[in-house]
């Protein structure tokens, strides 16, 4: 008999009661004791909705008080030395002191899920040695059972993955540290064994990017071991986000199921299963229900993707599951009554593909007739919202269709714009600049809730925001800065601000998701074509220039950016997104400049979170994003000059990427990697202009002038000098006003001193 699974639930609950709880937890407004009861109930609720839907694996030990791996590191005592932790069960203070820091230890790096939007804590392995403090998937397996009577099926981040992701070590040290956490993961098997568990989930993402042949070495050990140790426990070993790499070798572990994404590993998984079969001895878990994608599936699509895998895998040996865990989505369209029902019918969060798995769970069972009627409504569905007037604009259609085929490029190479940009705009040597964003205080807060609310007019709106303009434009000629910006206080945020204008975006109620601790983002969708529908930026760029003789920079968010923080349609190749993206934005571009602004910023912070697991997808990847990048911005003048800003760079293999998006200038954070950028300045050679933050903006601390000079000193060793611009990290928008003006203060006053030395 078919089987239905889910790989995990989402931990934030349909009213992001768990973030709450986190948070009142964190503020002292609840106690140790109201917390952990808070939580067990949201955990159990998850656990009742799976079981009431009929899911037959429902996922236990899927739950965190902030962030799984961070719970598997607790786990094993693995404790950097700065936290104060005498052994045992891991305290909460401890627990969150390593994820948000303490009053005397900073918190541990935290980083990105694979490709999601997700971010885990990064384990510091260093000068540590594990110990078992607690069996988790055990205690959360034994709570299901005994509060609701399910058996339950223990999830755990597999060895391997585990110690990959983890820093601390050297590549040489892999083995001896699988090694260590060897036994302790046999000891947390065995106890589940004894338990009665019948299947246990050890997710090895990591199976999905390059794997080494001391790897698979590895790989092997560790399930050797497991197996060895717990003969009679059914481990699914989980895969998902890609296609695994070296399909036979992990099919010949001794394992009695591998989990495989066939949503975002098809066609490569799929592919391997016809070329190689799959062994007769196994289960495979089909990931087939989009467990990271908003949409509803097609369930009739679904039913012939099965039918394709029964023909190699007998039904008795399949299990129809999420494609990884539905962590990545938000919880239920249920409290969606704002959105049309074109749009919500043709949705499915983690409660709907609840439906969806339990469906096609039915239909393999009884046959398809046991779902006629669903398999009608879903078809609708699709159809209804396929056949949108917004998903049909032919004008769109058929622009980017143009721009898709051309190469896009600006009028002059940027050696002559850059002569002809100095000619026009006559900066000082080492231009100063800011990001864009100033503090956004309570008070802008306010003012554009009561807009928003309709308690404030327009007038009175635009008054207020107005008068930011001036403060700002006012402190920025005397704190002496050469480019100015309008400041940004009437976005909420960058990507949502943008959606609001354009046409083709719908915003959700209550879609959140988890984007890190307790940390919730509510992404726009994109569900139809992307359209202009009028100027987003003009009136107050141009209202801010008309304060001021200095240049005002304009501020758009670029393509890849606004595609990369929302949820996409999945009806079109991501690539054409970006190019509707492009050729809307690039009409805002050009009604900046007809409005007299001759700088525009159009920033891509996100550039890198769209990229591939697949190595040998990036380079494609980074061709088109480019290419979005460069429509947006190609048509202006010479004499226009555009700017990028980007967050986070990881920039040394991506700096052919950058320097081919072909902006006039790019500034970039570089405050927490600082060398090793400076370093692949030293090993390539940036032919346009660039500023390298010269503080960080993340702390509220004042920089002094000192250490800003020791920055523009060190970085002018291996930049030239007519090329480099100096502006803090990032956008100022969480900082507060006092430190804003001091720390740009100390910042021109670097600049004075490093423009006398020239
Ligand atoms: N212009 C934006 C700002 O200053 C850039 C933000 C970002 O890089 N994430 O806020
Ligand atoms: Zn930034």
């Amino acid at each position: 008999m078919v089987k239905s699974s889910v790989l995990g639930y989402p931990r934030i609950g349909a009213d992001r009661e768990w973030k709450k709880a986190l948070e009142a937890y964190w503020a002292g407004k609840i106690d140790n004791e109201a917390f952990e009861s808070q939580l067990q109930e949201i955990r159990l609720n998850h656990l009742r909705k799976q079981q009431a839907k009929g899911i037959d694996y429902i996922p236990v030990n899927d739950f965190s008080y902030y962030d799984h791996i961070l719970d598997t590191a607790t786990m094993f005592g693995l404790i950097p030395e700065r936290f104060a932790y005498e052994g045992g069960k891991v305290p909460l203070s401890v627990y969150y002191g390593i994820a948000r820091g303490t009053r005397d230890a900073a918190a541990s790096e935290m980083t990105k899920w694979f490709n999601t939007n997700y971010h885990y804590i990064v384990p510091e392995l260093s000068g540590l040695t594990p110990v078992l403090t607690e069996n988790k998937p055990l205690v959360a397996y034994q709570e299901a059972k005994e509060k609701l009577g399910i058996e339950g099926k223990p999830v755990l981040v597999g060895p391997l993955t585990f110690v990959k992701l983890s820093k601390g070590y050297s590549a040489s040290e892999t083995g001896t540290w699988i090694n260590r956490l060897l036994p302790l993961y046999v000891q947390i098997v065995q106890e589940l064994q004894q338990e009665g568990v019948q299947w246990v989930q050890i997710d090895e993402p990591i199976l999905v990017t390059q794997l080494s042949d001391e790897d698979l070495q590895h790989l092997r050990t560790i399930y050797e071991t497991l197996h060895a140790s717990a003969p009679t426990i059914n481990i699914m070993l989980q895969t998902y986000f890609e296609a695994v790499e070296r399909y036979q070798d992990i099919v010949a572990l001794p394992v009695q199921g591998i989990g495989l994404d066939f949503v975002h590993g098809r066609p490569g998984n799929q592919q391997s299963l016809q070329s190689f079969a799959f062994p007769q001895d196994k289960v495979l878990g089909a990931g087939i229900i989009d467990g990271r994608g908003i949409w509803r599936s097609s369930l009739q699509e679904k039913l012939d993707l099965l039918n394709e895998l029964s023909a190699i895998v007998s039904p008795d040996r399949l299990i129809i599951q999420s494609s990884c865990s539905l962590l990545h989505v938000p919880v239920t369209t249920d409290r969606e009554t704002k959105l049309t029902s074109e749009l919500k019918n043709a949705l499915a969060f983690a409660d709907e593909k609840l439906d969806e798995l339990v469906l096609l769970t039915q239909a393999l069972t009884s046959g398809i007739g046991a779902i006629a009627t669903q398999l009608y409504t879903s078809a609708r569905a699709i159809l209804a919202l396929h056949q949108s007037n917004e998903r049909n604009r032919s004008d769109v259609q058929q622009a980017v269709e143009k721009l898709r085929v051309q190469e896009p490029v600006r009028s002059v190479p940027f050696a002559q714009r850059h002569l002809a940009q100095q000619d026009k705009w006559q900066l000082p040597l080492l231009p100063t600049t800011t990001i864009g964003s100033f503090p956004q205080s309570a008070e802008v807060r306010k003012a554009r809730q009561s807009w928003r609310k309709g308690e404030w007019n327009q007038e009175r709106y635009t008054d207020f925001i107005h008068q930011h303009i001036d403060t700002w434009i006012g402190l920025q000629e005397e704190i002496g800065l050469d480019v100015l910006v309008h400041g940004e206080f009437e976005r909420t945020d960058m990507v949502e601000f943008f959606g609001e204008k354009l046409a083709g975006f719908a915003f959700t109620q209550n879609g959140w998701v988890q984007s890190y601790g307790s940390r919730c983002v509510k992404p726009p969708v994109i569900f139809g074509d992307v359209a202009f529908d009028g100027n987003m930026t003009v009136e107050e760029t141009v209202y801010a220039q008309s304060q001021t003789k200095k240049p005002v920079k304009g501020m758009l968010t670029g393509p890849i950016t606004i595609m990369n923080w929302s949820f996409v349609r999945d009806d079109i190749p991501r690539e054409h997104i970006a190019y509707q993206l492009a050729y809307a934005l690039r009409q805002e571009v050009e009604a900046l400049e007809q409005a007299g602004i001759g700088m525009i910023q159009v920033d891509e912070p996100a550039v890198r979170e769209g990229l591939p697991l697949k190595v040998n997808e990036q380079e494609a990847y980074l061709a088109w994003a480019v290419k979005a990048f460069k429509i947006t911005t190609c048509t202006v003048q010479e004499t226009t000059q555009i700017h990028t800003h980007m967050c986070y760079c990881e920039f040394h293999d991506m700096i052919g990427s950058i320097e081919a998006m072909d902006a006039d200038v790019i500034s970039i954070e570089t405050s927490r990697s600082h060398g090793e950028l400076i370093h692949s300045f030293e090993l390539n050679t940036y032919k346009l202009g660039i500023g390298l933050g010269v503080y960080d903006i993340h702390s509220p601390r004042v920089p002094s002038v000192k250490e800003m000079t020791d920055m523009i000193q060190r970085a002018l060793r291996v930049l030239p000098a007519q090329l480099f611009w100096i502006n803090p990290d990032c956008g100022l928008k969480t900082r507060g006003y006092d430190e804003t003006v001091a720390s740009l203060q100390n910042m021109v006053e670097a600049t004075r001193l490093a423009r006398n030395t020239y």
